[in-house]
């Protein structure tokens, strides 16, 4: 088995659309970045590469490179699956958190934990998503995430 962690975070952008774990959120701001901002997918690639000992997603997609400029970041996560299988493992489950002030999380959590286990293949009881707001710690103008995986070898 390997264990992988992941983080990232994003500062927030007026005007652009929100995407949180592949799912469009209704949001006047979205999150800057080259891709589509989708930090919650940023950090699960990395954590699944990480657990391969893979290049991280910096590494594999840089953002000076045009092709992933507003790139979804579901391909990505894409990559980091298709990695993951060559190598014969499989994703047992994955733990994130979510940090962020705004918007709530609560009212999303369902849909992203089901948008989630369509791209990653396994079951939602495999997924926890906790959203947790900063209680004053740090400045409040994006989202972050930490997130674990465990990988197996596949049977
Ligand atoms: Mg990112």
């Amino acid at each position: 088995m390997r264990v992988g962690f992941g983080f990232d975070s994003h500062e927030f952008e007026e005007g652009k659309p929100l995407m949180l774990g592949g799912v469009r959120i209704e949001s006047p701001y979205g999150l800057k970045g080259h891709s589509d901002g989708d930090v919650l997918l940023h950090a699960i690639t990395d954590a699944i590469l990480g657990a391969l000992g893979a290049p991280d997603i910096g590494e594999l997609f840089s953002d000076e490179d045009d092709r992933w400029k507003g790139a979804p970041s579901e391909l990505f996560l894409e990559e980091a699956i298709k990695r993951m299988r060559e190598r014969g493992y499989r994703l047992i489950n994955l733990d994130c958190v979510l940090i962020a002030d705004r918007p709530k999380i609560a009212p999303h959590k369902s849909k992203i934990r089901k948008r989630l286990s369509e791209l990653l293949g396994i079951e939602e009881s495999r997924i926890s998503l906790k959203g947790k707001r900063r209680e004053g710690f740090c400045e409040s103008e994006g989202i972050a995430c930490m997130c674990v995986v465990l990988l197996g070898e596949e049977r």
